[in-house]
């Protein structure tokens, strides 16, 4: 593995068995599954922000936790710094040093913040149980550093309130300030600003590009939001019923998108200027995503697709490259 890479997933799938009943499982013969991530392999280069994006239902959160180890993937291999982490139980990782490099960072702060602790305590937590504090004074110092490098000035009047006691995006500042208090060097952030009002987002994303040139972190980005990968990722991986349909660097993909599902994501990016908006052409797909129980056969999007063509629906289409260190999955671009 390059040094350069410090994530690495190969084959990476995970399914999850459909409980049904004794008739029905005699029925149909066989298991159902929903394949949440179905086979995709990235890399992740040291002080990158990869971003994942997709619809809800994409598999692009499972992906997330397969990483940081809250899921177990039922087959394929994760490599973190060239070491196979895939297999190690998360109960192992404190031992193997993993709990404090890798981090994820939760999308809904009303739920990942316990209401009944000082900020101080949710952030005094994570040091004292991967014992990297000495003494209160560093104890102390530590938290009142990692609340002014989220903005949260002074800290010393952040520190002693109750979640319910700060503004949405105070406390969204305070979950970045959770995820990175143990200075990790791989941050999992799934949909950190989706709860925010737009006005707002742009402020928590300059966080992470601010912990990336400060401290190195590699981040990992999850979302549904073009926007704001374009904002702050450097490569994108599009995902799409648990497949990856699209990579590449995230303005070439964005500006000049080659699969038919980017291209239906790109057109909805809202656009300020209502002329503009008005005269863009969009790209629309059918219907809705499907559920992830037995997907469609061949090209996953082909029942949704206006461009499918009869081989669509029985081959899966290869991942073809279309640019630099661009590639798609479609039919329509390996015939060319
Ligand atoms: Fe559409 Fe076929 Fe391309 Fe799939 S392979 S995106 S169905 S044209």
């Amino acid at each position: 593995m390059s040094g350069n890479i410090l994530v690495k997933a190969v084959h990476l799938k995970k399914y999850y068995p459909v409980r049904t009943s004794f008739l029905e499982s005699i029925l149909r013969g066989e298991r159902i599954f929903v394949k949440a991530v179905d086979d995709v392999s990235f890399e992740i280069k040291r002080k990158e922000i990869f971003v994942i994006a997709g619809e809800t239902g994409s598999g692009k959160t499972t992906t997330g936790k397969l990483l940081v180890g809250l899921e177990e993937p039922t087959s394929g291999e994760i490599y973190y710094n060239g070491e196979k982490i895939s297999g190690i139980p998360i109960k192992k990782w404190k031992k193997h040093g993993l709990r404090k490099k890798i981090q994820m960072i939760f999308q809904d702060p009303y739920e990942s913040l316990n209401p009944r602790q000082y900020v101080f305590d949710i952030l005094a937590e994570p040091l004292i149980v991967n014992k990297v504090v000495s003494s209160r004074e560093e104890l102390y110092d530590r938290i009142m550093r990692k609340l002014e490098e989220v903005k949260l000035i002074p800290p010393e009047e952040f520190a002693f309130r109750y979640p319910h006691e700060l503004s949405g995006g105070q406390r969204q500042r305070v979950v970045v300030a959770r995820g990175m208090i143990l200075e990790p060097e791989f941050v999992v952030a799934d949909e950190p600003v989706s709860m925010l009002d737009a006005s707002i987002r742009a402020n928590v994303l300059d966080l992470l590009e601010e912990f990336r040139s400060k401290y190195g972190v590699t981040f990992l980005y999850i979302t549904h939001d073009l926007a704001t990968a374009r904002y702050v990722g450097d490569r994108i991986a599009i995902m799409y019923l648990g497949k990856f349909v699209e990579t590449g660097p995230v303005d070439e993909v964005i500006q000049n998108p080659q699969h038919p599902y980017t291209k239906a994501l790109v057109s909805a990016i809202p656009v300020p200027d209502p002329e503009y908006a008005r005269k863009k052409k969009r790209f629309e797909l059918y219907g809705e995503i499907p559920t992830p129980i037995n997907p469609p056969k061949g090209c996953r999007l082909h029942p949704r697709c206006p461009l499918a063509m009869d081989i669509c629906s029985r081959e899966e289409p290869p991942m073809v490259k279309v640019g630099p260190d661009h590639y798609a999955s479609c039919w329509l671009l390996a015939k060319r």
